[in-house]
């Protein structure tokens, strides 16, 4: 069984329970992170600490714990569970007031609520699927607009996922005003010849913390970035696609809402960038 991490107490999972009147579990009101475990260690931490500080400042939410508290129980559980290969899920939340109410509890009576599990998935960076690559399918975005806090608002992405599954793909690309914004889990690229197009940060994605890396690398793998709206039909036309996120790291995209890319197998550019992104990882796991 595992244990996990709640508002201070390591506990069997079975025994960690939260209030009914929690506010993620009312109204979403809360935020998370994953961040991926390889050999034991746990990829670019810093990176995913300084974007939970941010969501929790864009939402007048307060941390419980320090960054290095949080350092410190991301580790204990990996190393309590034993975790090779997986993931740390962490949130947080606004808390539990006695009481159903739009208007947000007092922090100094209503403290957030902190939870954090592992997922324990052996061979995570030699996934098959990465071999084969992934079909996506596209679907309108209908999320908030809000996009860049990591709220644990994952209602409508779950719908994609499941639109995807319906339709025989992996995964869904979103839509809005007939630019692609970025997968459910994921951001979204495609390759044209040496240049990376990818939609450039602002409140219509997540600033993935794998994006960041992935872009600071694209020199490394002598390829350029472009930052910029796309549509379907344009990635359609490209040499290459892929996603990345901090779980499936840099996945190669073979087919899009039925149109294969190139041959339809992983593209050489994203499996080099993969490789790269996976050694740098390794090299600066904490
Ligand atoms: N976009 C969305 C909507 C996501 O949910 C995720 C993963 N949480 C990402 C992008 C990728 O972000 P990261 O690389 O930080 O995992």
């Amino acid at each position: 069984m595992r244990t996990v991490y709640l508002n201070g107490d390591y506990l069997p999972e079975t025994e960690a329970k939260v209030s009914i009147f929690d506010r993620a579990f009312l109204m979403a009101d809360g935020v998370y992170e994953v961040t991926s475990v390889l050999g034991g260690k746990l990829i670019d931490f810093d990176g995913h600490a300084v974007r939970l500080e941010r969501s929790l400042t864009e939402l007048d939410m307060r941390s419980p714990v320090t960054k290095d508290q949080l350092l410190e129980i991301h580790r204990e559980l990996v190393r309590v569970n034993g975790i090779e290969d997986g993931l740390v899920y962490l949130q947080i939340t606004r808390g539990a007031p006695d009481d159903r109410d739009f208007i947000f509890p007092d922090p100094e009576t209503t403290p957030p609520t902190i939870v954090l599990f592992t997922q324990n998935k052996p061979g995570l960076a030699d996934s098959p699927l990465a071999r084969k690559g992934i079909k996506v399918i596209s679907v309108d975005d209908l999320r908030w607009h809000r996009r860049d806090i990591k709220t644990v608002q994952l209602l409508y992405p779950s719908m994609g996922k499941m639109m995807a599954k319906k339709a025989g793909a992996d995964d869904a690309w979103m839509v809005m005003d007939g630019y692609v914004t970025e997968g459910t889990s994921n951001n979204a690229y495609f390759i044209k010849g040496n240049r990376i197009v990818t939609r450039a940060r602002s409140h219509d994605i997540l600033h993935g913390i794998t994006r960041a890396a992935v872009l600071r690398y694209a020199e490394e793998a002598q390829m350029e970035v472009e930052e910029r709206n796309f549509t379907i039909a344009e990635a359609q036309e490209a040499d290459e696609a892929f996603i990345t996120s901090a779980s499936a790291f840099v996945m190669p995209v073979v087919e899009i809402d039925g149109v294969a890319l190139g041959d339809g197998t992983p593209g050489p550019r994203a499996l080099r960038l993969r490789e790269i992104y996976l050694d740098e990882s390794r090299k600066a796991a904490i």
